[in-house]
């Protein structure tokens, strides 16, 4: 049996628009284990939730999968198959969506209907994809909403979503999500619209589920005390790319890549003297004005001038299990023949 579950290899997507090509995510690669916990991080715009999509095979035009393999091990364990070759209308695609694979939104009020009770959206997932009875199907439901901790699942079966506060409907969703008991769950920024006692609920709720039916999660999410809750590995992105990959061990304790260092310097620490918190520079360029050379270097407090704003950086590994791309970390004498070659000095904080 293959270690992990899902493996994607310099995933491409781009947007075809009229004011150009935007390469959303363009070239990722990650792997997912069985069972494991992935974070994917990064601001808004850098590619965290078409990457999501695009696993499920939700981009839509002007949207496109251009390159790359998403290698799914859930039902060929061995070999695995390449979800980017299924036809978009096909029994297989529609399989893997919702009962091999589901996902959950920042936001339930787009993704419930609301003239529907939440009864009748959890029941007719659940009638899609197995082969059950209507009454078989009720019981699932109820009990699905009760796995989810959910107050009194069969009064709720018959409330419509506007009734329900934000953590409830969050907890329907989930309940959707697991009805088919899906070995992969994406969950995107699943916390986001909620106050902190109901987002610390539900992470606690899904961190028990992962455990009780061992599945996988894919956390996207920008928010880093999150990623430290529910992640055993992180990859960070910008514009598109993952600059850095580790364990959540590795990552805390010592951080690489710029952008996850500044991004980590962003947030309030215990015991720190209240005060301004550090912002990272400048904003993420929109996806089609990708800057030349390293992406990050317009905003990089350590970009080497002549270098980083000439030539793209690649992800490679520094130590086990953590890579990253950044000339920092590349190796001392070929940063050295580049800043000859273009006859500059090596300059800190040129931009
Ligand atoms: Fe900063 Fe250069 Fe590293 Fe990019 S490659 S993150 S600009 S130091």
């Amino acid at each position: 049996m293959h270690p992990n579950l899902l493996e994607i290899t310099d995933l491409k997507t781009h947007f075809f628009t009229e004011q150009g090509v935007v390469p959303a995510v363009n070239g990722v690669s990650l792997q997912i284990k069985r069972g494991g916990a992935l974070g994917l991080l990064g601001e808004s715009g850098c590619g965290k939730s078409v990457t999501g999509y695009s696993i499920l095979r939700l981009v839509r035009p002007p949207g496109e999968i251009v390159g790359g393999e998403i290698r799914y091990y859930g039902r060929d364990t061995s070999n695995g198959e390449d979800l980017t070759a299924l036809d978009d209308r096909s029994e297989e695609l529609r399989t893997v969506r919702g009962a091999e694979i589901a996902m959950i939104f920042q936001e339930p009020m787009t993704s419930l209907d609301p003239l529907f009770t939440v009864g009748n959206q959890i029941m007719e997932a659940i009638l899609y994809h197995q082969d059950v009875t209507k009454s078989e199907a009720r019981k699932i439901a109820i009990e699905t909403l009760d796995r989810v901790r959910m107050p009194q699942p069969v009064d709720v079966m018959k409330n419509y979503p506007h009734q329900l506060s934000g953590g409830m409907r969050q907890r329907v969703m989930i309940a959707m999500a697991l009805s088919c008991q899906p070995k992969l769950l994406i969950a995107d920024e699943p916390t986001t619209a909620l106050d902190v006692t109901t987002e610390a609920q539900i992470l606690e709720l899904m961190r028990e589920l992962q455990d009780e039916l061992g599945m996988a999660i894919l956390f996207i999410t920008h928010d880093l005390g999150v990623i430290a809750e529910m992640a055993e590995d992180v990859a960070v992105m910008y514009l598109g790319k993952v600059v850095e990959r580790s364990d959540i061990e590795s990552l805390f304790a010592e951080p690489q890549h710029p952008y996850t260092k500044a991004l980590m310097q962003s947030i309030p620490k215990v015991g720190q003297k209240a005060g301004r918190l550090e912002a990272i520079r400048g904003m993420v360029p929109p996806p089609g004005n990708i800057p030349a050379g390293c992406p990050f270097h317009p905003r990089c407090a350590s970009a080497i001038h002549g270098v980083c704003n000439t030539r793209a950086p690649q992800l490679q590994q520094t130590r086990a299990g953590h890579s990253v791309s950044c000339f920092l970390y590349e190796d001392e004498s070929k940063t050295k023949i580049v800043t000859q070659i273009n006859g500059l000095d090596r300059k800190t904080t040129p931009y």
